[in-house]
């Protein structure tokens, strides 16, 4: 289907973070009349406190996720040329511990590269090159919202507390609430994974982009650094079961003391601008399905800018 009126499905969207905005996108293109229903501000929502590096994080399944990473890294490569966006292509370094790197059939071909041990700091036992989009969230969500707006998609401002009744007034449905989906469909498989970060006042002695995710064996303590145009991003945090979204001054320590084993910056004077908290929707697997009227769209856990438009192509076939 691409623009044919004939086909034109009327489709309502649940959430507007970077899965609903994404989503809504791909079925305007497709020709359909979208509707995006946002319970809360765009400021508040987890796509908003991203970083965001593209990096298949924290998702599953592993043969899905690398196809829709590699499908949305190759639609940011056509964004590069809108500065405006927030999309610019930059060498990351990535540090892990297990030899498996599962994400590596997501790299596009010659843009990986794996680390010689002498170049690997401290005692790491792993580590890559990658060329990786760096999507600017404080850009990005802005450009694509007006985009869907021009479009002549709409977004609105209110809750929606069940999807059955919500598609008696439209053709289809699609659920891209992210962690409120939890509570919208009942899914108790779902899980919120706290990401805490630093927005630092960017500086000339880190200019370089790398993630450590060789720290503990929960995973739940990482050190990055994302040289962003408004801040310099330290990171962070995946601590899984936690709501509280109230930024926790020893977590902050802790960043910062990672931080400085993964680079030779000297960090004594950093600049701690905003403290900011937000809740991966965590879940086993993410969920793109069909069921009926409504097609789900959620749990895409700490890579829900590195798979978006993968998953979004994906929904706009469910449509049919
Ligand atoms: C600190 C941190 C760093 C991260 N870094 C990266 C990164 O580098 N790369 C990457 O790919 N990902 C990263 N992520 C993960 C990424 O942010 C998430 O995967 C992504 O934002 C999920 O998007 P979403 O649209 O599903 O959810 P959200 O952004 O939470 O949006 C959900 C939407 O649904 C709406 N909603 C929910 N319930 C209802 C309801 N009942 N009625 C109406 N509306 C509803 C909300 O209001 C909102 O509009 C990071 C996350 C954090 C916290």
């Amino acid at each position: 289907m691409s623009g044919n009126k004939a086909n034109q499905l009327n489709i309502a969207i649940v959430g507007s973070g970077i899965i609903g905005l994404s989503t809504a996108h791909e079925l305007l293109h497709a020709g359909h009349r979208v509707r995006a229903f946002t319970r809360d501000a765009l400021s508040e929502i987890t796509s908003s406190k991203a970083a965001a590096i593209w990096f298949p994080y924290l998702a599953r399944p592993v043969a899905a996720v690398n196809r829709w990473s590699r499908e949305s890294y190759e639609r940011y490569l056509t964004q590069l040329d809108r500065p405006e966006a927030g999309i610019s292509l930059v060498d990351l370094t990535v540090l892990v511990k297990e030899p498996d790197a599962w994400w590596k059939d997501a790299i596009p071909p010659g843009t990986l590269h794996t680390l010689p041990p002498e170049e690997l700091p401290g005692d790491t036992e792993y580590g890559y090159t990658v060329k990786a989009p760096l999507i600017e969230t404080q850009l990005y969500l802005a450009a694509l919202e007006a985009e869907v707006l021009k479009l002549g998609g709409k977004i609105e401002r209110s809750a929606v507390s069940d999807l059955v009744e919500l598609a008696d007034d439209y053709d289809l449905v699609v659920n891209c609430a992210g962690l409120g989906a939890r509570e919208l469909v009942g899914d108790t498989t779902m899980y919120p994974v706290k990401g805490q970060i630093l927005k630092v006042k960017n500086r000339a002695d880190v200019r370089h982009t790398i993630a450590d995710y060789s720290f503990d064996a929960a995973g739940e303590q990482a050190a990055y650094l994302i040289p962003r145009r408004d801040f310099l991003i330290m990171g962070g945090t995946s601590i899984k079961g936690d709501w509280n979204t109230t930024p926790d001054p020893e977590l902050t320590t802790g960043i910062l003391e990672r931080c400085r084993r993964i680079t030779n910056a000297n960090l004594d004077d950093v600049v701690v601008d905003e403290v900011v908290v937000g809740l991966r929707p965590g879940r086993p697997e993410i969920r793109v399905e069909r069921e009926g009227k409504v097609i789900h769209n959620y749990g895409h856990g700490g890579a829900g800018y590195t798979v978006c438009w993968g998953c979004a192509k994906r929904v706009a076939e469910l449509v049919g």
